[in-house]
């Protein structure tokens, strides 16, 4: 492809995609179409054979992403933690693809590697984590808190097979799953995790924590590591993140914060005190491709100091030649992560954070958090609806058919707010999730979109209302 030729295919592609942009609203959340009937409108069965023109290809391929797709940027999704993305961030992808620059080592990536060490830097001042902070981009939060463990894991020491079975660690219940996927992949193995019960609010029960930790060590088990919620999945509660960080001290335990979907909340003046501790923390999972709305993937770990991912992930092998001696040190990022050849994840939150300020994302992360408010508030007054929580920006709430007088046992409720979730889900007007509180199954909505607006959840009220009534009205029939 020639560049002229580029020139004339990004223009067709950039005019189809701000279309795209324009119409959203005015879409369906996701298609009805079964992966089956998916499969059909696939163009071709078999690879082709020969190749087909590029402007072809690239109307054909947007029309049909566009008709069959989840819009996660559709100002009525709201399901699980996916963020809209960020339009200038699509570019910013574009850019570091096509310059291509390799981040895993200084040599392949001279400004690129400035750049995500100050994006990183950035990132730790605003949510203060620490002016100076310092860490890894990465997929997502998953990778972000695999990172976190497998430095607590290195600086506890490398044991002999009976070492490793007797370490433990801790998490709230309720800590996402990435946890387990940890265990399993990493050694140590799922029993290991010691599942400290919440309180009434979903924070860790640090009481028992401490009991617990005293428990293990009079057992002659080694505990090392604590893990806090900066946000929890379900609910967005978040721990008392100092009160762990004393533990942690105590009992010179590493304290890993998931902050994968709260974190970054932290900036805000009026929630700061609820994440008193969170600079404590020895390592801190932050997702960008969430509430800083990267398109997918970013992921990021901070940490004080590199030296501890340094020690879990550095080796040197004599075919690299990345050290530079006659210069300043440079960094090699494939020394403190999994990845070897890294792509440049952080140039479209780098960009995004020049394009906004800090007081223009503080502004977006609030309106997310008022529009859950909202929901909240009109869930709360309605005479079908009952509200179970709200924190940062999800609200949990259900369907209920006879608010006062609860002539409904837990069973038929939680069957009728299934269904109705499933319902809404593959009508495809509105799109949530779900979660479980205290047994009882109920609809969840959290917003990490910034096309969100009132009148969108005034929306939303009005279709739980509607098809609420009528699941209930065909389960009945058939009790
Ligand atoms: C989303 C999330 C994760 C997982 O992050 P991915 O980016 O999906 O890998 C982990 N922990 C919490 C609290 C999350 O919200």
């Amino acid at each position: 492809m020639d560049p002229e030729s580029f020139r004339s295919a990004g223009h067709l592609l950039v005019n189809e995609i701000a279309d795209f942009l324009g119409q959203l609203p005015k879409l369906k959340v996701t298609t009805s179409k079964s992966p089956t009937e998916l499969r059909e409108v696939l163009p071709e069965d078999t690879l082709p054979i020969k190749g087909m023109g590029t402007n072809d290809l690239i109307l054909g391929t947007t029309k049909l992403l566009i008709e069959n797709s989840l819009f996660n940027g559709h100002p009525k999704f709201w399901g699980y933690i996916t963020s809209s993305a960020a339009p200038l961030g699509a570019l910013a992808d574009l850019l570091a693809a096509s310059i291509n620059p390799n981040l895993g080592a200084q040599t392949l990536s001279p400004i690129a590697t400035e750049i995500e060490k100050q994006t990183i830097k950035w990132l730790g001042d605003f949510i203060g984590y620490g002016k100076n902070s310092k860490g890894i981009f990465v997929s997502g939060g998953n990778m972000a808190n695999f990172l976190g463990y497998l430095a607590a894991k290195k600086s506890a020491g490398t044991n002999s097979p009976e070492g490793q079975r007797s370490k433990v660690l801790y998490c709230p219940i309720g800590t996402h799953t990435w946890v387990q996927k940890a265990l399993d992949l990493f050694g140590g193995g799922t029993d290991i995790i010691r599942w400290v019960r919440t309180n009434a609010k979903s924070q860790m029960d640090i009481g028992l924590l401490e009991q617990l930790i005293l428990e293990d060590l009079h057992d002659g088990k080694t505990p090392f590591l604590v893990v806090g919620n900066a946000g929890t999945v379900e609910t967005g509660a978040v721990d008392q993140l100092d009160g762990i960080a004393a533990l942690c001290k105590r009992f010179n335990l590493w304290f890993h914060v998931d902050g994968a979907y709260g974190a970054l909340a932290a900036s805000l003046p009026e929630l700061r005190n609820d994440f008193n501790g969170l600079d404590k923390a020895d390592s801190l999972a932050i997702d960008p491709h969430k509430w800083l709305y990267s398109p997918l993937e970013a992921g990021c770990l901070l940490v004080k100091d590199n030296l501890c991912l340094k020690n879990a992930f550095s080796h040197k092998p004599a075919y690299y030649n990345f050290d530079g001696t006659d210069r300043d040190e440079p960094l090699n990022f494939h020394e403190l992560g999994m990845q070897n050849s890294r792509g440049f994840r952080a140039l479209k939150v780098w960009m995004s954070l020049r394009q906004i300020g800090s007081e223009g994302l503080k502004g977006m992360i609030g309106h997310d958090i008022e529009m859950a408010k909202v929901l909240y508030e009109r869930a709360q007054a309605h005479d079908n609806l009952e509200v179970l929580t709200n924190n940062l920006s999800i609200t949990t709430f259900r369907y209920i058919p006879d608010k006062g007088n609860r002539r409904y046992t837990q069973e038929y409720l939680n069957t009728l707010n299934q269904k109705l979730l499933d319902n809404l889900q593959r009508g495809g007007h509105v799109f949530l999730s779900n979660a479980i509180i205290n047994d009882d199954y109920c609809l969840r909505v959290c917003v990490v979109n910034f096309r969100t607006r009132e009148s969108d959840l005034i929306y939303l009220v009005d279709k739980v209302i509607s098809e609420g009534a009528r699941v209930h009205g065909k389960l009945e029939a058939t009790q």
